[in-house]
């Protein structure tokens, strides 16, 4: 079963508009991320799906929406309220019999004593939300009438596995569920109904050729992964759903949905009560989630060793080098669409290149055996070798065959002798020998042997590399899912609009979002924050929700308004390690909700200075690719430069006509348009250094670092 996108919703059954903790939260999972909607209304929510499904519908694309509540309830109750025993059937009871108002009005107490009095005895819903019994619906738990379980098969399951789903019988208290289905269940039948046709419940009804599917889902499959959202400080619902719809996304992209989908239980009985997604599957889930998800960098990956002031650059590099490993998770993709994908492991030859021995010209095949030295003459014998179209019989030994470039060696056939040096009859061929053993041919396997490795995990695939493995009969590749680099500015003087003087247009926001672009990421653009905590915080908070890494200019120095270094060290994990390179002020390098962020300074050419020389690094290996290095050449100094020792310095630079390296005209770090004159930046030693024309200088052009 595969979807294209996967939606997730924590139910609720308040009684009044509700937002936060304990409200709806829908998660919508598509290729590209998780996002997630808190819809304070039942009526709200309903509405909202239903454009939901009304745009999957349009777009053609294929959708599962899962919901946190049963679908059906113990044998029993369908077949003594309706005479069927069909979950469909309790469903046209209810939808008859629940109401809702745009306010979250709803009776479902009153039809859960309806259901109650159809059983002598007492029926089996309890948990009335009052202090007392109310007619026909108690506050506490009732014995069941004897025909009933208290759960269902698929609750039971979940047991098994230390998981403690509750009965659709108990309408209140921690973790109750019976209020969200009768509520709940009157939405989804309306959905359906809605879009008639076009929708199947599972596992209620055939699914196989519905574009929208609608699955139970249990929410508390994945606890660790969702522990660890709201350690970041996410709300457990939006948690919850953020992580079973990332989870159901990407089941379905590797194939393993199905799985969840084919539960080892009679049809009869899965009809009757509904299942839940991954019932009974909870351990097999968990383990097969933590080789699907990396591991989160650790909160103190930044930090420095007590009492450094100055960190030289080599051993900042150094540092974040062995702080970072790649944190995003691994997909299958078509070699069509692998171009600048990260392969995630090494892929290996499944046929050997060339596959078997074939001529290299156009020409005539024999065997050496029966040729010698001097005049050659061997008859011809019947048919030709073409590429594609292979000579079946053996060629008899001292025979000579016509045979084309790319064409297989027939047997009998070991060596080619060029066309262009033979002189040719309609019956015979002669060329002057000797002739190499095997000349003019190709052996099978010579260019890569059946099973030898390819390409290796962390290479970025270009187009070359798509054609080796096509040739080597690789059809789809394991990736590293591309990188999602979020870009954030910050300064109360940025402003896209500036109209006044004390304002500056935003130039560090284009520049880095083109930059991760050009390396082969997703930028993602979170915009601008003012100096102020509250508006950076919620910036980094949002932005943390869909990217893996976000970089952030301005505010990364310790002054008075320095206010994005602040915040990540009151409420992140802020390591600021002051380089001793110039340009660059310290870099702020921090954890956010689980995410790397990189403080660059806000000058622009610190920016990118800091930007090439760490976040590239720093970037590449987060996405698999590993740490690379800048290319460098040795190149004559068109300029005089008297350099300081203990810092390492980076100069815009471009070279002339000479071939030498001239630096621009002013080291100003507000220069911006240094940046755009220059090619590359000359990089100057750390200890002091007097450079004179003619002197070889590093030159680091742009394009050695990806900068396109
Ligand atoms: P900061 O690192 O915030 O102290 O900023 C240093 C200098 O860079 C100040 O002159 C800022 O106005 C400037 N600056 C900061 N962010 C940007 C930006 N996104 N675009 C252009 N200049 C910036
Ligand atoms: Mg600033």
């Amino acid at each position: 079963m595969t979807f294209d996108s996967v939606i997730v919703v924590d139910w609720s059954a308040a009684g009044k508009p509700t937002t936060g903790g304990d409200s709806i939260w829908i998660a919508i999972a598509t290729p590209q991320g998780t996002t997630a909607e808190n819809i304070a209304t039942r009526h709200g929510a309903e509405v909202r799906l239903s454009e939901l499904i009304a745009d999957a519908l349009t777009q053609g694309t294929r959708l599962l929406l899962a919901c946190d509540f049963a679908y059906g309830a113990p044998r029993g109750l369908a077949e003594r309220l309706t005479g069927q025993p069909h979950a469909l059937a309790l469903w046209d009871w209810l939808v008859a019999r629940v109401t809702d108002t745009p306010k979250n009005g709803t009776n479902y107490r009153d039809i859960a004593a309806e259901m109650n009095r159809h059983f002598t005895g007492g029926g089996p819903f309890w948990g009335n939300g009052q202090k007392a019994d109310t007619p026909d619906l108690p506050r506490l738990k009732p014995a069941l009438p004897p025909e009933l379980a208290h759960f269902r098969r698929a609750e039971t399951v979940g047991h098994e596995q230390g998981l403690q789903p509750k009965t659709i019988w108990q309408l209140a208290g921690a973790g109750a569920v019976g209020a969200q289905s009768l509520t709940g269940i009157p939405v989804l039948h309306r959905l359906r109904a809605a879009h008639a046709g076009k929708i199947a419940v599972w596992p209620l009804e055939p699914t196989a050729n519905a574009p929208v599917v609608i699955a139970e889902a249990y929410l508390s499959l994945l606890k660790t992964d969702v522990a660890a959202l709201v350690a970041g400080g996410m709300t457990a619902d939006e948690a919850q759903t953020r992580t079973h719809a990332k989870a159901f996304f990407d089941l379905s992209q590797t194939g393993k949905l199905g799985d969840l989908m084919a539960p080892n239980e009679p049809q009869e009985l899965l009809q009757a009560e509904g299942w839940y997604l991954g019932a009974g599957m909870a351990k097999a889930l968990q383990a097969q989630r933590k080789t699907l998800t990396p591991p989160r960098l650790r909160n103190d990956c930044f930090a420095m060793p007590q009492g450094v002031a100055w960190t030289p650059v080599d051993a900042a590099l150094a540092r974040l080098r062995a702080a970072l490993h790649p944190v995003t998770g691994i997909q299958t993709v078509p070699l069509h669409s692998a171009l600048g994908h990260v392969l995630a492991v090494d892929v290996t030859a499944q046929r050997a290149n060339p596959p078997h021995a074939n001529s290299a010209v156009d020409g005539y095949g024999f065997a050496h055996a029966a040729t010698g030295s001097g005049i050659c003459q061997l008859p011809l014998a019947q048919g030709r070798a073409a590429a594609g179209q292979p000579f079946t019989g053996t060629v008899p030994h001292g025979q000579a065959v016509r045979i084309l470039t790319g064409a297989i060696l027939p047997h009998g056939v070991d060596t080619v002798v060029l066309e262009e040096d033979c002189a040719i009859s309609a019956t015979a061929i002669a060329f002057d020998g000797p002739i190499k053993p095997r000349a003019n041919t190709r052996r099978a396997g010579e260019d890569l042997p059946q099973g030898a490795t390819a390409l290796q995990k962390g290479h970025k695939l270009r187009a070359p590399d798509l054609a080796l493995l096509a040739a080597t009969g690789t059809g789809q590749v394991q990736t590293f899912r591309r990188l999602r680099v979020g870009v954030l500015s910050t300064g109360d003087e940025i402003t896209s609009n500036a109209a006044a003087l004390h304002q500056i247009y935003d130039a560090n926001r284009p520049m880095l979002l083109a930059l991760a672009t050009g390396w082969g990421y997703d930028a993602i653009d979170l915009g601008h924050a003012p100096d102020t905590p509250n508006d950076i915080r919620e910036k980094l908070t949002l932005g943390a929700q869909t990217t893996d890494v976000i970089l952030t200019s301005g505010g990364a120095s310790a002054g008075d308004e320095d206010h994005v270094s602040k915040l990540l060290s009151t409420e992140g994990t802020l390591s600021s390690w002051r380089i001793a390179m110039k340009p660059g002020r310290p870099l702020a390098l921090a954890i956010w909700n689980g995410i790397p962020v990189l403080g660059l300074p806000g000058n622009p050419v610190a920016a990118l200075t800091c930007a090439l020389i760490f976040a590239r690094p720093t970037l590449s290996t987060l996405a698999g690719a590993g740490w690379v290095e800048p290319q460098r050449f040795t190149v004559p100094a068109a300029f005089s430069k008297s350099k300081k020792a203990g810092r390492r310095e980076y100069l815009r630079a471009r070279l002339n006509a000479d071939g030498h390296a001239e630096v621009f005209q002013s080291e100003g770090s507000g220069r911006i348009s240094g940046l755009a004159w220059a090619t590359g930046l000359i990089e100057l030693p750390d200890a002091a250094t007097e450079v004179t024309p003619g002197m070889p200088v590093s030159f680091l052009p742009y394009t050695g670092m990806g900068l396109t």
